[in-house]
């Protein structure tokens, strides 16, 4: 301790000056007590043996407390025989009985601290017992012992306080420590986890973004299991969508449904009674399982599962620091489940789901230079619903748009998955058939033409069936067209052609061959 250590090198000095002052009084002093230079061979014995206690101290031959109070009480001898042949009672040495007695009582602890003071009296008895018993002797041998004894407990009692507000005060220290340490550990954590879940919104590929919060998972936190639920927009239902075990991570393309939803932790407060609700295997605050919502913009989206590595637990803190990271993960996945749609509607029309005809336009245009690359036919159609018009003015705008709909599901369906369909405006549809010839694309035309006509639409309005036509215009390049504005003039003459012929027909542009005529609405 710090103290004690203090002390002890305080406790060096005060034998130097016992020491030094005991030469000169022998050399000074004009009267001598007891055999001759008996005071001198005390000094050097004295000194000798201070020598040898402190190279047996040094060489740690004995426990170091307990060598420096046999060394005390040992020193508290040798000063009442220096004192016994000084002069007795009268010796001014018995001064010295009082910095050592405030050593030994500061130096040591509890019962060795109050022997030491009662030993120190006792020698000190026996060094006044020497010489006469003059009158009064009795009076200041008393008076002394008193006053050292009184000395030795007054600093006992100080130094036992001090001593004890030392302990609490470095029992303080350490807890600070702790404390600090924790703290800064924590802070490193915390950074740690900030910066790499900030890196997670950069990501706006789901996909990519589901793998990195797995990886993060197993190599930050080094959890044995993770799992991401998700709910679909406008579901509560919540479907798997990422997993990882141990070091395999799976992303599923076809997420899986889970047989727990987020209807519940709408109406809960707080993130921390959604953890009581949904967290399993509680016990002491330390969960083997945890499930943390993913909250982004105030909304839970899903659902974080954690199991850590085998046997280990989850505690509090790791709680906090893993709600830091399902909230950080779900902001990211919200940000690219936003942008993919944002994305969505910049190419696709809002209400049929197909291409719109900008992405129709860049699309064309790439595929013909693939054709030219690759001296490919391509075929391009355009569609327009017959007298489209009036099933508005009779089955009003909703029962319309339902019919647009059901077509582009018709065109779709007669098509394969290479071919691109769009909405070019309107009830007019397109369709981009790469690496197909006029022969083959008429038959694609015919089929659609055929499904539409035999199909009965939905009617909103008065659940009487409805047939519709639509008449088609086809075009393949490169016959005869050499640019996209010359095929799209070309194809748009075609379908003109088809409704010139009476509708519900196909029409090839340069072949003008007439496929079928039929009307019904
Ligand atoms: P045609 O046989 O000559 O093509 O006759 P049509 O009536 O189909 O052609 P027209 O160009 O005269 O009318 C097209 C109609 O399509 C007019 C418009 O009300 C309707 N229409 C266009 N877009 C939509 C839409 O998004 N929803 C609905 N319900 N109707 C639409
Ligand atoms: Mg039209
Ligand atoms: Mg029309």
């Amino acid at each position: 301790m710090i103290f004690t250590t203090k002390v002890r090198n305080l406790y060096s000095y005060l034998q130097s000056l016992i020491l030094c002052s005991g030469f000169i009084w022998h050399y000074v002093s004009p009267v001598k007590y007891g055999p001759d230079d008996i005071i001198l061979y005390i000094l050097i014995a004295y000194a000798f043996t201070i020598m040898v206690f402190r190279w047996t101290r040094r060489a740690n031959l004995f426990k170091t407390d307990y060598l420096i109070y046999v060394g005390q009480l040992f020193e508290a001898f040798v000063i009442a025989l220096i004192i016994r042949y000084t002069g007795g009672i009268a010796s001014h040495f018995f001064l010295i009985y009082f910095p050592m007695i405030v050593f030994i009582s500061v130096y040591s602890s509890g019962w060795r601290a109050i022997f030491g003071i009662l030993w120190y009296g006792l020698c000190f008895v026996f060094a006044a017992s020497s010489g006469s018993f003059t009158p009064g002797f009795w009076n200041i041998a008393l008076i002394k012992l008193g006053s050292i004894w009184i000395v030795g407990m007054v600093s006992f009692a100080v130094a036992h306080h001090m001593k004890s507000s030392e302990g609490k005060l470095l029992k303080t220290l350490d807890a600070l420590n702790e404390r600090t340490w924790e703290l800064e550990s924590s802070q490193a954590q915390l950074s740690n986890i900030y910066e790499t879940t900030r890196a997670l919104s950069g990501i706006l590929n789901l996909e990519e973004l589901l793998k990195e919060i797995l990886r993060i998972a197993r190599n930050i936190f080094r959890y044995k299991q993770c799992k991401v639920y998700l709910a679909k927009s406008g579901e509560d239902r919540l479907y798997l969508y990422a997993g990882l075990e141990n070091d395999n991570r799976h992303i599923y393309e076809k997420p899986t449904p889970y047989n727990r939803d987020i209807s519940g932790l709408k109406n809960l407060q707080d993130t921390g009674s959604m953890l009581k609700q949904l967290s399993v295997d509680g016990n002491n605050g330390k969960y083997k399982t945890v499930d943390v919502p993913m909250i982004s913009r105030g909304k839970v989206i899903g659902i974080m599962q954690i199991i850590p590595e085998s046997g280990g637990t989850v505690t509090a803190k790791e709680r906090r620091l893993l709600m830091i990271f399902a909230n950080s993960s779900a902001i990211a996945i919200d940000n690219s489940i936003l942008h993919k749609k944002t994305q969505e509607l910049t190419i696709t029309d809002e209400l049929t789901d197909l291409f719109n005809f900008r992405y129709f336009r860049s699309r064309l245009s790439d595929e013909l230079k693939r054709a030219d690359r690759y001296r490919q036919k391509l075929s391009i159609l355009m569609l327009d619903i017959d007298h489209f018009k009036k099933v508005n003015d009779l089955y009003g705008h909703q029962t319309g748009n339902s019919v647009l709909r059901e077509v582009s599901g018709i065109i779709e369906q007669c098509v394969r998955d290479v071919d691109v369909v769009a909405r070019y405006g309107g009830e007019e549809f397109t369709v981009i058939l790469p690496q197909t010839d006029r022969e083959d694309a008429a038959i694609i035309a015919e089929r659609i033409r055929e499904t539409v006509a035999k199909n009965y639409f939905q009617n909103n309005h008065d659940r009487r069936e409805i047939q519709i036509t639509i008449s088609i215009g086809g075009c393949t390049y490169p016959e005869g067209s050499h640019s996209l504005e010359q095929l799209l003039e070309k194809v748009d003459s075609a379908l003109y052609r088809a409704k010139a012929e009476g509708r519900n027909v196909v029409f090839f542009a340069e072949s003008e061959k007439k496929r079928s005529t039929e009307f019904t609405v």
